[in-house]
């Protein structure tokens, strides 16, 4: 098959650390344009606008949507209603009802939607769920705690209405837990403390259940200087499971099971092109979900202002 001919939009950070270096070991692709009002990938024809791109480049076949999510969705119906295949970063969208929207669009189109989740693709993410799924699950705790300063300096969309704050790192766990829990569970209660200065909150801790009383609890927090932590824990009937570093190790009983290199990127390209062979979609939104509900039923506390 030939390549696809792919463009990249929004280039700014993961772009650079992760997209082009991933498309570009991929044979799948060809990458011919892309669209950004201040970022350029050398070698290729560089655009202003996704609709100055489109017109120019009607060969294109597939973008990779990489913009902050506040500003996705204009980019996607563009790319959708010009017949292209959409790769969206994560989260797919600033709201569910968009991400709805332009599943439907894909779907009546018959183009191919893929809302990315990375870290569904951490090398130890499918061992932890076919762990789980082989032992009756007790209680999970979720414990996402980074340095903002550190990961995002001077990213002022993240802090905006529709930038999610600490849910933009803390969604890649509930990404996860939603993959390998083997039923799907609804929050019960969360603290949201946003800085008084900001619109969107430093760190949340929210409460899961389900139908079978599990408890899942979980702790984000941006606050974390020093040592970082991105960990889901679990106990189970055969024994305690860590899934440590975001999903690239697995201890089971404190014993380290698993651990490859990283490939989330490569993986998310290979997804990409299969779902567009097999004409399919790939636009799971239950991370985006329990977002949402925390946003609605969480409890909202000011804490001190945070300057970059
Ligand atoms: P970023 O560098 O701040 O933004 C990406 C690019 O989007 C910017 O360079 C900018 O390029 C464009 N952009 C910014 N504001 C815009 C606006 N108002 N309208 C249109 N375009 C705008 O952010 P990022 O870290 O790459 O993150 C982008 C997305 O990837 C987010 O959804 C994030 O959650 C996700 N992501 C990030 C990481 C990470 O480690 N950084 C990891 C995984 C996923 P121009 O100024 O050239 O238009």
């Amino acid at each position: 098959m030939a390549p696809i001919k792919l463009a990249i939009v929004g280039v700014g950070k993961i772009v650079r650390d992760q997209h082009l270096p991933a498309i570009a070991k991929n044979g799948d692709y060809q990458l011919i344009a892309a669209a950004s009002r201040n970022g350029v990938v050398d070698g290729i024809d560089n655009y202003k606008s996704i609709e100055d791109m489109l017109a120019a480049k009607p060969e294109i076949e597939a973008v990779s949507l990489c913009m902050p999510p506040q500003f996705r969705y204009e980019a996607a119906l563009a790319a959708l209603e010009a017949g292209k295949h959409v790769f969206l970063e994560k989260p797919p969208g600033a709201t569910i009802s968009e991400v709805e929207d332009l599943k439907r669009i894909a779907a009546a189109k018959g183009l191919s939607l893929f809302a990315s989740w990375h870290s569904r693709y951490a090398p130890a993410v499918e061992e932890a769920k076919a762990f789980i799924a082989a032992s009756p699950l007790k209680s999970m705790t979720v414990t996402w705690k980074e340095d903002v300063r550190h990961w995002h300096p001077n990213q002022a969309w993240i802090w905006e209405p529709g930038g999610l704050g600490v849910f933009d790192p803390g969604i890649n766990a509930l990404s996860i837990v939603t993959h390998i829990l083997p039923r799907p569970v609804f929050l019960t209660s969360a603290i949201l403390e946003f800085p008084e200065n900001r619109d969107a909150p430093i760190a949340a801790s929210m409460s899961f259940t389900n139908a079978d009383k599990l408890k899942v609890e979980a702790v984000f927090d941006w606050r974390q200087t020093g040592k970082q932590s991105w960990d889901i824990e679990a106990e189970t009937d055969g024994g305690s499971m860590r899934l440590a570093d975001g999903g690239a190790k697995l201890f089971i009983d404190g014993k380290l099971v698993s651990e490859a290199p990283e490939q989330e990127y490569p993986e998310l390209y290979r997804r990409f092109a299969a779902i567009i062979k097999a004409g399919e979609s790939d636009a799971d939104i239950a991370p985006l979900t329990h977002v949402a509900d925390a946003f609605m039923l969480g409890k909202r506390k000011f804490v001190e202002a945070f300057h970059d």
